[in-house]
């Protein structure tokens, strides 16, 4: 189904999970998008990110947002699946069946903080490689180099919402890796910097207000939420 104008997978969390198993044995890089309305209200005003996120191989709803979007144009998706959720999903599973990962994002020392974190849980993990994500275009060529050596079955890109998914798609094809994936803040949260809402506020579409309490100052994004629905109810007219 399509809200806006982008298409949104008919996918629950292991569904998902199971599609983006099977991109690891094909050759090309895939890529998973995880957009909440937020995100798809930005895109009607960004041409660029609209087009990219039309190009996802996996678009699935972050936000419940999305979810509640879908009900009102009468092709409710199954559940909201979020970023954080499949990414931590792929590293249990990638403990198991000896994947392999790259992490491209978050603030210097964050992302050192959440690699050792992921690896003192999952010790046999291989991750290859990982970076901040506060680079220039000389060290973004020698980044893209490193991620064609180590050939990451997944590479995470925690460079913020919109920028990622350009750097996603503008990089594709200069990519050794099966699976890349924007993830937002997931970094944060593994870097123990940023708490996720208990489940009780996940569970009931309420993680957003959680989040409001948490950090107050992003009621002002959080304020495209009544927009998106509006904008939603002119797309069912
Ligand atoms: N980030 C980054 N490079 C940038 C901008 C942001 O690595 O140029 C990281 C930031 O440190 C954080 C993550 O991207 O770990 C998500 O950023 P933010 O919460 O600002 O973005 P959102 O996805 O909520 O828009």
């Amino acid at each position: 189904m399509s809200i806006l104008d982008i298409p949104i997978s008919n996918l629950t969390l292991s569904q998902a999970l199971k599609t983006a198993t099977d991109y690891l044995k094909q050759p090309a890089c895939h890529m998973i998008f995880t957009p909440n309305s937020e995100m798809l209200m930005v895109a009607q005003k960004d041409p660029e990110l609209k087009m990219v996120l039309q190009q996802g191989d996996v678009v699935v709803p972050d936000g419940i947002g999305v979810v509640i979007a879908s009900r009102l144009l009468g092709h409710a998706l199954p559940e909201r699946v979020t970023g954080f959720d499949m990414m931590h999903s792929f590293l249990e599973r990638g403990d198991q069946y000896n994947y392999s990962f790259y992490f491209l994002g978050g603030k210097p020392g964050i992302t050192d903080i959440m690699v050792e974190n992921i690896q003192k849980k999952y010790p046999q993990l291989k991750i290859c490689g990982h970076h901040h994500g506060y680079f220039d275009i000389k060290e973004e060529n020698a980044i893209l180099e490193e991620i064609n050596q180590l050939k990451p079955d997944f590479l995470f890109v925690a460079l913020g919402m919109g920028k990622q998914e350009k750097w996603i798609y503008a990089n594709r094809e200069k990519m050794n890796t099966h699976i890349a994936m924007g993830v937002g803040g997931s970094f944060d949260v593994f870097a123990g910097k940023v708490k996720r809402a208990p489940v009780f506020f996940q569970k009931t579409g309420l993680e957003w207000f959680y989040r409001l309490i948490q950090e107050p100052w992003r009621y002002k994004r959080m304020m495209a939420l009544p927009y998106f629905i509006l904008k939603v109810l002119q797309q069912k007219k």
